[in-house]
C-alpha cells in the first residue's frame, strides 16, 4: 500500500502550475445592455444554426467537412446581405466564437466522442455569448462589453485574484431570469503537499456523499423542502394551459426553485471537493456509466445525479491542480452487496436496507461499505 502511495506522490508531485479558472458572478444590466445582450444570444443562435445547416448539407449530400475558415467566410457573406445584415448590430466576436464552438463540436464528433452537433432551440433555458479578449475593456476592475458604453454591474461575490487579466468572458441568462458574467483569468495554483490519506466516494440519495471512512456528507440544508416546493410548483405547471400566461409565470417559480436547489448544492460540492482534495492523495468515484444501470427517474435520482456529474468533474480539476490522484471505476460492480472485509457477495438487498451482517461476522452500513469498494476497486484497477 505505502509504494502506490509514494508512487502516486512522485508522479503527481506539482511544481505549481498555470491553470485557467473560471470565476462566475452575477450581474444587472440596464435595460439598453439586456436589449443589447437579447439581441446578441438571438445572432449567436442564428449564426449557429445556419452553419449548422450548411455544413450537414455539406456533411449529407457532398460527404465533405466544412472548416472554421469555410464557415467563418459564410458569415462575412452573410453580414453583407441585406436580410441578415443586422448581424452587424452586434459584437462580432460571440458570433465568431459560436462557430468556433461547432467546429469543436464537429471535431468531437468526427473523433467519435461526441454525437452530432444539434441546432441551439429558441426555448432554450439558457443562453450565452462569448467574448475574446479584444472584445471587452477591462479596467481597474470594471468590465465593458463590446457596443457597450458602460461597465457591467457585476455582484462581486468573491475577489478575482489579484491581479487578474480576464482573456475570455462569458455573459449567460438562465430559465430563471438571471444574469451572468464567467471571466476566465490565468492563475498560480501552489500544490498541496504529498498526503497518505485515500478515500473512495459513494453518491447517494439520502446522504451527498458517504467516505470509506465511515463519514457521512449531509446534502444541502433546505433542500429537503425545496425538493417538497419544486414538486408542488411542478404539479402547479403541469396544470396551466400550453401558450397562457399562467404557465409563463408557472414556469418561471420551477425554474427559481431548480435554481435555488442547484445553487446551494454548487456552493456545498465546492466545499466538499476542495476538503476531499485537501486531505487525501487519491480519490476513487464510481463512473456515471455505471450509475446509470439504475433507472429510476424520481427527483432525488435526478437532482443526485446532476451533483455526482459536478462532483467528478469539479474533484477531476481539483486533483489536477493540486497533484492528486482520481479513480474513475468504470465497470459495474456490486458495490453495496460485496462484502469489504472478507469480498463475499451477498444476496440482493432493496434500497431501503441501510445495513447488513455479512456471514463472516462484519456488521456494515451500506453505503459505507460500498465506498470503501469503490477506494479498493479503484486502487485495483489502477
Ligand atoms: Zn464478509
Amino acid at each position: 500500500m505505502s509504494s502506490m502511495m509514494d508512487r502516486s506522490c512522485t508522479r503527481l508531485q506539482a511544481m505549481g502550475q498555470l491553470v485557467k479558472r473560471a470565476y462566475k458572478y452575477r450581474f444587472y444590466p440596464t435595460s439598453v445592455q439586456a436589449e443589447q445582450l437579447a439581441q446578441t444570444f438571438g445572432c449567436v443562435r442564428l449564426v449557429y444554426n445556419k452553419a449548422l445547416e450548411e455544413r450537414t448539407r455539406a456533411y449529407q449530400i457532398e460527404g465533405r467537412r466544412v472548416s472554421y475558415a469555410e464557415s467563418s467566410a459564410a458569415l462575412t457573406r452573410w453580414k453583407r446581405t441585406e436580410e441578415l445584415s443586422f448581424l452587424n448590430e452586434v459584437s462580432c466576436t460571440p458570433l465568431q466564437q459560436a462557430l468556433r464552438h461547432l467546429q469543436a463540436a464537429f471535431v468531437n464528433f468526427f473523433a467519435g466522442r461526441a454525437r452530432y452537433p444539434v441546432f441551439k432551440s429558441r426555448k432554450k433555458t439558457r443562453a450565452s455569448a462569448e467574448y475574446t479578449r479584444t472584445a471587452f475593456r477591462w479596467r481597474r476592475g470594471r468590465l465593458t462589453l463590446a457596443k457597450m458604453n458602460i461597465p457591467l454591474d457585476i455582484v462581486w461575490s468573491r475577489p478575482l485574484p489579484e491581479g487578474a487579466e480576464p482573456s475570455t468572458v462569458t455573459v449567460s441568462w438562465d430559465a430563471a431570469g438571471r444574469w451572468f458574467v464567467s471571466i476566465l483569468v490565468e492563475e498560480e495554483i501552489a500544490p498541496l503537499p504529498c498526503s497518505r490519506a485515500m478515500v473512495g466516494v459513494d453518491v447517494g440519495l439520502t446522504h451527498l456523499a458517504v467516505l470509506s471512512s465511515g463519514e457521512k456528507i449531509a446534502n444541502p440544508r433546505h433542500e429537503r423542502a425545496d425538493r417538497r416546493k419544486l414538486a408542488k410548483a411542478q404539479r402547479a405547471l403541469a396544470r396551466t394551459t400550453k401558450g397562457s400566461r399562467n404557465r409563463v409565470k408557472a414556469r418561471l417559480v420551477v425554474a427559481r426553485i431548480h435554481a435555488r436547489i442547484a445553487d446551494r448544492r454548487r456552493d456545498h460540492l465546492h466545499k466538499v471537493t476542495t476538503r476531499l482534495v485537501r486531505e487525501n492523495q487519491v480519490i476513487a468515484v464510481e463512473d456515471l456509466a455505471v450509475r446509470n444501470l439504475v433507472k429510476n427517474r424520481s427527483l432525488a435520482r435526478v437532482i443526485s445525479d446532476a451533483s455526482w456529474r459536478q462532483l467528478r468533474t469539479m474533484l477531476a480539476y481539483k486533483a489536477s491542480w493540486y497533484g492528486r490522484e482520481l479513480l474513475v471505476v468504470d465497470r459495474w460492480f456490486p458495490s453495496s452487496k460485496q462484502c469489504s472485509v472478507c469480498g463475499v457477495v451477498g444476496e440482493s438487498m432493496s434500497l431501503g436496507v441501510r445495513d447488513w451482517v455479512c456471514g463472516c461476522g462484519v456488521h456494515h452500513d451500506r453505503d459505507v461499505n460500498a465506498a470503501r469498494n469503490i477506494l479498493a476497486a479503484g486502487l485495483a484497477e489502477r
